[in-house]
């Protein structure tokens, strides 16, 4: 195949200059799969530590475009943060594999499973890859639970500090301080949506379960009729039977995913679409995981309250 040679050429070219006398940086390499969980390496690390994301704020995470810059960028890691729970299953493996690198290997200390720890919601009973549903260990948009945020923060700190003893201390205070932030921000975020507590919405993909639950929110339909299979016609109908029963109004949409079809759903049950991104930066002026979840809540408390 085409593109494993070429990333087969980047690893080799990668592993060409590690060897070259390059002088190593006193920061920890930090490499996220998403923009999210940099946001949150980044939170935990400061300045001990440089993080790149591997997709950008506007792709899905699911199907991210794998560059050979990226097996270049994997070979130097010192440490490698997933969201794991099979979100990256279709495109980090061959990354990883060319990029030869232990230090990040699975069970290393190098390698952070964010999924390690978390309570995954919609766990399917029995499951048929041959349906083409992604989401076959569980729901694994699980960082726009908060509390979630402070499981996954704690998992990269552990890591942090086993791969950097020295800078263990200021590890473990970024971390509480990352907490308090958390604490003081979710109860804000939950005196803005408590008005809005039973509130039906629909969502583009099943992207928003954990927010849902945090926040009272009934998410009544997705436009997907499975995760990962593009809406049909027949699905998109009962789509819209499902928002004029119910009155769902708002369908939440992400970048990458199709507005046009949410655009027409909307029209036709007399709903609106409501742009959000679960990625820090996916939206303006989001440039941090508290930005984009402030963000999210603040659009979501907004459309809820408009009069239809
Ligand atoms: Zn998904």
């Amino acid at each position: 195949m085409k593109t494993i040679n070429i990333f087969r050429a980047a690893g080799l070219a990668a592993l060409a200059l590690a060897g070259s006398g390059s002088i190593a940086s006193a920061q920890l390499k930090v490499v996220a799969t998403t923009p999210d969980l940099a946001s949150l390496a980044n939170e935990i690390g400061g300045s001990a530590v440089s993080v790149t994301a591997l997709a950008k704020p506007t792709e899905d995470p699911h199907f991210v475009d794998a560059k050979p810059s990226h097996v270049v960028t994997l070979n130097r890691a010192d440490v490698l943060i997933e969201g794991g729970a099979e979100l990256e299953l279709g495109w980090l493996p061959p990354l990883l594999e060319n990029s030869r690198n232990a230090k990040i290997g699975a069970g290393a200390p190098g390698r952070v499973v964010a999924s390690q720890g978390i309570r995954l919601i919609e766990i399917p009973t029995s499951f048929d890859r041959s349906k083409g549903d992604i989401h076959s260990m569980g729901n694994p948009h699980f960082l726009i639970d908060p509390l979630n945020a402070k499981i996954v923060a704690a998992n990269i700190a552990q890591h942090f500090a086993q791969v950097d003893p020295k800078n263990a201390a200021s590890y473990r205070s970024n971390l509480a301080k990352f907490n308090s932030t958390v604490d003081s921000k979710l109860a804000e975020w939950q005196r803005m949506l408590a008005p809005y507590r039973g509130a039906k919405i629909i969502t583009y993909h099943k992207d928003f379960g954990y927010l849902g639950s945090r926040f009272g929110l009934q998410i009544v339909e997705n436009l997907e009729p499975k995760p990962g299979i593009s809406p049909s016609p027949a699905h998109l109908a009962q789509v819209i039977g499902v928002m004029k029963s119910t009155g769902a109004r708002v369908i939440l949409v992400q970048p990458f995913q199709n507005r046009r079809t949410a655009e027409t759903v909307a029209r036709q049950a007399g709903g609106i679409v409501l742009d959000v991104s679960q990625q820090p930066g996916g939206r303006p002026n989001t440039p941090t995981y508290f930005a984009m979840m402030d963000n999210i809540v603040r659009s979501i408390a907004t459309s809820l309250g408009a009069k239809g």
